[in-house]
Parts: structure tokens; C-alpha cells; sequence
């Protein structure tokens, strides 16, 4: 089953809505042409709409980096998935091991956002990965375990057969240090492994993604690894050009 690679920009609270649309110019016609290979910007929610607006009738989605479990009520300073699709959002990362760490998001919390992500028609993005202190440890299996089944406890065998899951290593997330081909392939083979005993016929479809200081001169040998379905890109991502590389890498890969 050959899955469509798949690159994600992750932008945390970069860009004005000014500088979104510079960034956007440059980049849709570094991706015009990458054929078989899905590309999507997470955006700041200010960004979002402009996005959507620049990037209609492109290869570009656009997803958020957030969102709340429920569709409305007393949560100030949050946005539900209708009013993501209200705009025509086509995504959602869940679960970024900033939301984790700063903003104490859980993993229950997380079970009903990827439930309430689907039922709105949203992409999610499910993040999961463990601390330096978990892998030295020897954690590391542990921890993926608890996010990935906690994660996809309440999706139907359907939905977790269209689901993305981010490995990223929060060692790895902005610090420069990538982990080795070794490390990524045997964490996602294992979030792999997880999804298909949740849905045994899903594991094929779902996607499962590296992320941890992708660039363009390492994306190559990362995407290439058997169980990686492409890439999160968070700093790299800033610039469009290194994006466009990134994605070119992918691009490479599946017509190779
Ligand atoms: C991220 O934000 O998801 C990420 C992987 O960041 P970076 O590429 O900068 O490590």
C-alpha cells in the first residue's frame, strides 16, 4: 500500500498576517509542481483565514495548531473545529508537545479533539514523542504507547485509517539535534505497530510522520526510512524556500 507522503510546516507564533502572504508568494510556485506528495502550513489562528484565501485552488492546505474539544462554550481564548471549517481550515495539529508542556494539554483531552477534529471534517494531526530523560530511561516505548492508544481511543476503524501521527522526539523538537535513522525508524515502526493493533486494517492507510529539526539537507534520509510517511517541519519551515526543498526531497523520493 503506497501512502502519499506527506509535509507539514508547523509555524508556532511566527508570521504577521503580512508576513503569511509574503511567505505564501514565495512559496506556491516552489510547490506548483510537486506531484504526489501532500504539503500543508500550520498557522497561527490569525493567519488562517489569509491562508486559506492564498493558497485556494493550490496544493497547499491549511491547518491549524489547535483547537478545543467542544463546540462552544465558556473557554476563553479558544476556537472550536466549526469555526475552523467555517473557513475552510482543512486541518488540525493536536496534541504538539508545546501544547503538552505549556498549556498542559492530556492525553484525554486529546481523545475527544480527534473525535470532534473528524466529526467537523478536520485533518488531525495527532504529535506524540518522549523526553530526553523517557529515552535515557528507556521510556521511550512506554510513553508512545500511552499517547498513541489514549489518542486513538475513540475513532472508528475509518478514522484512524485517514489519521496522521507526528513522531517527534521532544529532545529533538528546535534543539538541532535530529534523531539518527535508527531512532526514527524504530519509533514510528513501533507508533506503527500500535495503530494496527487498534485497527489491524487501518495501519496500512494511516500516516506517521517525523518531526524534530528537519532540514533540507536532512530531510533526504529521513523520508527515505521504510515507515516514514514524510515530515513536521518546524523551524525549517519558516523560510519558504527551505520548505520548497524539503518538500522537493519528498517529491524526489516518490517518483524514485
Ligand atoms: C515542530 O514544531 O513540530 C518541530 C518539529 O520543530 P523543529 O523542526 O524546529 O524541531
Amino acid at each position: 500500500m503506497a501512502r502519499t507522503p506527506f509535509i507539514a510546516g508547523n509555524w508556532k507564533m511566527h508570521k504577521t498576517v503580512a508576513e503569511a502572504e509574503d511567505y505564501i508568494q514565495a512559496l506556491l510556485p516552489r510547490v506548483y509542481s510537486a506531484d504526489g506528495v501532500d504539503v500543508a502550513i500550520c498557522v497561527p489562528f490569525t493567519a488562517l483565514q489569509a491562508m486559506v484565501d492564498s493558497t485556494r485552488g493550490s496544493r497547499v492546505e491549511v491547518f491549524a495548531q489547535n483547537m478545543h474539544e467542544l463546540s462552544n462554550g465558556a473557554f476563553t481564548g479558544e476556537v472550536s473545529a466549526a469555526m475552523l471549517t467555517e473557513i475552510d481550515v482543512h486541518g488540525v495539529v493536536l496534541g504538539h508537545s508545546e501544547r503538552r508542556q505549556c498549556y498542559n494539554e492530556t492525553d484525554k483531552a486529546l481523545s475527544h479533539k480527534m473525535v470532534a477534529a473528524f466529526s467537523a471534517g478536520l485533518k488531525p494531526i495527532l504529535c506524540v514523542g518522549e523526553t530526553e530523560d523517557e529515552r535515557e530511561r528507556g521510556d521511550t516505548e512506554r510513553k508512545l504507547r500511552h499517547q498513541v492508544q489514549e489518542g486513538l481511543e475513540r475513532l472508528t476503524p475509518e478514522q484512524i485509517a485517514q489519521v496522521t501521527v507526528a513522531y517527534e522526539p521532544i529532545w529533538a523538537i528546535g534543539t538541532g539535534k535530529v534523531a539518527t535513522p535508527d531512532q526514527a525508524q524504530d519509533a514510528i515502526a513501533f507508533v506503527r505497530a500500535l495503530i494496527e493493533d487498534k485497527a489491524p486494517d487501518a495501519a496500512e492507510h494511516a500516516r506517521v510522520l517525523y518531526g524534530g529539526s528537519v532540514t533540507p539537507d536532512g530531510a533526504p534520509e529521513l523520508l527515505a526510512l521504510p515507515d516514514v510517511d514524510g515530515a513536521l517541519v518546524g523551524g525549517a519551515s519558516l523560510d519558504p524556500e527551505n520548505f520548497a526543498r524539503i518538500v522537493d526531497a519528498a517529491v524526489q523520493l516518490a517518483a524514485s
